[in-house]
């Protein structure tokens, strides 16, 4: 890769540390660590996009989107317990439990954006970190890409900047407000994050967004920036 040396010197000091620390760690402990706040009183909620019946955007590889913002979204997590958070994942596996009367893949994804919704407005302190990748028509465009709702305009310019200059390799792409029809943000309260890491339907980019490398490289923008800026 072709980042420059202090963050590559950085980035993999991280990634030791998290995989010493995971090793010590057992996967039935880090799943149960208790959704409780932080001494700050903030509370990282961390949402990997679609899943279950809804596997969103179909990558040009194949691979389902609900699968890579799962991946990225554990790795998020895992690198937030290393700081010392308590982060609650909105969904911890693929699978989806929904309600008798969600016969329809419609009704599923409604049920599941609700019970999301539901899960976030009952936190109080709730940062949100809505994980997921972006699809166009053509293959050209490319590039991760942060959306912020509420007072943390400083922190998705910081990460996008970060973006640019590590993942990107260009200016193009510019931290912007959460679209209103955006329904998880629409109707929760807090302030958070849309991470967009980057487009399936680029070729090359599709490949990069399922390898750990790539994925351990947001991981450490995203929460790395959200540790200086919000807790
Ligand atoms: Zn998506």
């Amino acid at each position: 890769m072709n980042y420059r040396p202090f963050a590559g010197l950085l980035f993999s000091a991280v990634v030791l540390f998290a995989l010493f620390y995971v090793s010590i760690n057992s996967a039935s402990e880090l799943t149960s660590v208790p959704a409780i706040a932080d001494e700050s009183g903030a509370v990282l909620i961390i949402d990997a996009g679609h899943g279950g019946a809804d596997g969103g955007a179909v990558s040009v590889t194949g691979k389902c989107e609900s699968e890579i913002n799962l991946e990225i979204a554990q790795r998020i997590k895992l690198l937030a317990e290393f700081l010392g958070y308590k982060p609650i994942m909105t969904r911890e596996t693929d699978d989806i439990i929904y309600p008798d009367e969600a016969d329809t893949i419609r009704k599923k994804k409604v049920a599941d954006t609700r019970a999301r919704v539901e899960l976030v407005n009952s936190c109080s302190g709730a940062f949100l970190v809505s994980v997921h990748q972006n699809k166009y028509t053509s293959a050209s465009p490319s590039g991760a890409q942060v959306f912020f709702k509420g007072d943390c305009k400083e922190l998705a310019e910081k990460i996008q900047s970060d973006f640019t200059q590590y993942v990107n390799f260009d200016g193009k792409r510019t931290a912007k407000p959460v679209a209103s029809d955006i329904y998880l943000f629409a109707k929760t309260e807090c302030p958070g994050l849309l991470v967009e890491c980057g487009f399936l339907s680029n070729p090359d980019e599709a490949v990069k967004l399922e390898t750990n490398e790539h994925q351990k490289l947001l991981t450490l923008l995203v929460i790395g920036n959200i540790s200086n800026y919000i807790f």
